[in-house]
């Protein structure tokens, strides 16, 4: 068994007794397994582990390590969960099957143009900067519900749920209680919180998906931009 396959297990039992502690089903809770800076042979252990969803920063970095592996692995899915440039839309459009850093008008109306022009559909996640904080990605909380209701109503998109990232310090629990309820009051169903400090909490306050990096692949070499 390879490190990755050790940890994979490892969090997928934490996931699991989370559930059971706030009485929820399991199969509730996806893993997406965040492999920005690790190799493609990093993916391709998590992959023979049993992993099929992973998660990555930049457009670039996914150009290269994805697309060749999906031949081989059908049911490999990507999110794609990093700060998204809006000259970045149409690639990010080929790669991704979720784009959860949808967070601002110019980018809802070139992701819905780049998805006009090449006829594909990945899921999209308006992230929500619950903390106002102002280096990171997101749309501020007094923007949020206006930006959920112009992304469906004006850019004609369908939004499947919400993401954030809390702030490093402090109790992440209120940020993500706040993301439910945003999610609960527009019917969507994908809750994409928690990280490998904090998945555990997330899952107590309704994460669909749980985004681990460092606790599957390990300690990253060089920082990834957020
Ligand atoms: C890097 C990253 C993660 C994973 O963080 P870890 O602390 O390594 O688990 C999750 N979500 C986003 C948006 C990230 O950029």
């Amino acid at each position: 068994m390879t490190d990755i396959a050790r940890n994979l297990a490892a969090i997928r039992a934490r996931i699991a007794e989370a559930c059971a502690r706030a009485n929820r089903d399991p199969a509730g809770v996806g893993l997406v397994a965040v492999s920005k800076t690790h190799p493609a042979e990093a993916v391709v252990a998590a992959l023979a582990a049993g992993q099929t969803v992973f998660g990555e920063n930049r457009v670039q970095e996914a150009q290269q390590k994805f697309p060749p592996l999906r031949a081989d692995h059908p049911a490999l899915r990507l999110h794609l969960i990093g700060a998204l440039q809006t000259n970045k839309a149409r690639d990010a459009v080929r790669v991704a099957d979720v784009i959860a850093s949808l967070d601002r008008p110019k980018l809802a109306a070139a992701l819905a143009d780049a998805m006009k022009k090449e006829g594909r559909a990945p899921g999209l996640l308006v992230q929500v900067n619950t903390g106002d904080e102002p280096q990171k990605a997101g749309v501020p909380r007094a923007e949020a519900d206006s930006f959920i209701r112009a992304c469906r109503d004006e850019h004609g998109l369908t939004i499947s749920g919400l993401m954030c990232i809390p702030p490093a310090e402090g109790d992440p629990r209120p940020h993500f209680a706040f993301l439910a309820n945003l999610a609960a009051k527009y019917g969507l169903a994908t809750l994409s919180m928690g990280m490998s400090a904090d998945f555990e909490i997330a899952i107590a306050e309704g994460a669909t998906l749980v985004r681990v990096g460092t606790a599957i692949f390990g300690h990253r070499d060089y920082p990834a931009p957020a």
